[in-house]
């Protein structure tokens, strides 16, 4: 059986572990290509199209710092949490 949370996968046993209330904190993070879809969509004139799906797609795949980078554990993926 998979043990993994799906709120923050991690193992059940570990964010579901009542000794560990009160041992983490909330942080936030940007993902870049999120941030353009929700720009758009927050443009006040816009207006979707019936069936429109909206997605995030490179402007120049050259430019896209972190390509190819491979994140060894999830604290990885969320720099600014790093040693804070
Ligand atoms: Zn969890």
């Amino acid at each position: 059986m998979d043990n993994k949370c799906p709120q923050c996968g991690r193992s059940v046993f570990v964010c579901r572990n009542d000794d560990n209330l009160g041992l983490w904190e909330a942080d936030t993070t940007i993902c870049a290509a999120q941030a353009a879809v929700d720009e758009r969509r927050n443009q006040e004139k816009y207006k979707p199209e019936p069936g429109e799906m909206m997605f995030a797609r490179p402007i120049d795949e050259d430019l896209i710092a972190g390509s190819g980078l491979v994140f060894k554990s999830c604290k990885d993926a969320y720099p600014e949490s790093n040693g804070g």
